[in-house]
């Protein structure tokens, strides 16, 4: 990721509800941003700034299921 740039990823309610999709977005990210917890996907924080932007999960998905902010820091 570029430096002084930041994501924050949101995950649809409808993927939420998709636990064998929800396996396929945890498997498909190199970098372990995801994980399934009671069978619900959620986002392992402390890797959050590894993302690569490399949109794995999303090709697994669709954008409206995975939505990749980009958040560009003002310095
Ligand atoms: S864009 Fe790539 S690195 Fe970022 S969360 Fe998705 S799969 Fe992981």
């Amino acid at each position: 990721m570029p430096n002084g740039m930041f994501i924050d990823i949101k995950i649809s309610n409808k993927l939420k509800k998709d636990t064998e999709l929800s396996k396929q977005v945890v498997e498909s990210c190199p970098v372990d941003i995801f994980a399934l917890e009671n069978e619900e996907i959620g986002i392992n924080m402390e890797y959050i700034d590894e993302c690569t932007l490399c949109n794995l999960c999303i090709n697994v998905t669709s954008k409206e299921d995975i939505q990749i902010i980009k958040i560009y820091e003002n310095n």
